[in-house]
């Protein structure tokens, strides 16, 4: 069953910016010093009685006492202005851990994760966490970016495709720079192109609404039933 959402402090010990408008949060639990959570869910920080802002754990529920985040600060609101403040040490607290977006192992279908951009926080949780765990069975990531420096942990998942066999990685862009081997096109193309058959399949999708909602509609077009689609909208 999954944990319960409890009231957490813990204190940041390390901030790393993989491009100029991404941030990485690492944060050691303080209250409980450890934070049971399923690969996949997310915290939520306060920012007053009715505002908070969601974050999903970038890292896996093997390191327990330790969490990391993962957050384009592009849309500069409060969280993100919250984020670009942050200083080592600082203490944060925040509530968690919350979400249903994540992997159903004793679901037998083929899974295909698409990630948008930043959407591929939850999914690289739950793919480190299968593939860390003894996961044998195939599923396939297909990463959507506007361009190639938006597929974070773009050499991870290479990573992970040459180490397992079952794992297929295929990035994917609006339009091809020179040079460019993997898919181009919108997302919706590109789920057109690379699903050929909806049977026995199930789709977890996360990233903004619209893109999400445009590869659910050409899933359905293929004859997916919409309750196959697993999703999380990040906006
Ligand atoms: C369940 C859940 C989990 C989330 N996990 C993450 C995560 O792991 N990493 C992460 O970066 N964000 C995540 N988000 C989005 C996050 O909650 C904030 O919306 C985001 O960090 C921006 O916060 P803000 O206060 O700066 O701007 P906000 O005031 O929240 O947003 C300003 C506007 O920008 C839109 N927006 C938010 N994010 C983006 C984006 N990346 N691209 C384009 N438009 C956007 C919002 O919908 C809003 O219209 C998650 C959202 C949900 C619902």
């Amino acid at each position: 069953m999954a944990p319960k959402p409890k009231e957490c402090k813990a204190s940041v010990t390390a901030i790393r910016w993989p491009r100029p408008e991404v941030i990485e949060v690492d944060l050691r639990m303080v209250e409980p010093a450890e934070l049971p959570f399923e690969a996949g869910q997310w915290i939520s920080v306060p920012f007053g009685p009715k505002t908070v802002r969601a974050w999903s754990m970038l890292s896996t529920p093997s390191h327990k006492g330790m969490l990391t985040l993962s957050v384009d600060v592009a849309p500069a609101g409060m969280g993100s202005q919250w984020l670009r403040g942050l200083k080592v040490g600082d203490a944060v607290e925040f509530k968690g851990p919350t979400g249903g977006f994540v992997f159903n192992r004793a679901d037998p279908r083929r899974a295909v994760f698409f990630a948008e951009e930043i959407g591929i926080v939850p999914v690289r949780s739950i793919l480190a966490d299968l593939y860390e765990t003894g996961f044998g069975r195939p599923a396939i990531l297909i990463f959507w970016a506007r361009d190639p420096s938006w597929l974070l942990y773009d050499a991870e998942f290479r990573s992970l495709a040459r180490r397992y066999p079952g794992f297929t990685y295929v990035p994917a862009v609006r339009e091809a720079p020179g040079g460019w081997r993997g898919e181009t096109g919108e997302p919706a193309q590109v789920i057109d192109r690379l699903v050929h058959s909806v049977d026995r399949l199930v789709v977890y999708a996360c990233g903004g609404g619209d893109t999400v909602n445009a590869v659910r509609d050409a899933l359905v077009k293929k004859g997916m039933d919409r309750k196959s689609v697993k999703w999380e909208k990040f906006w």
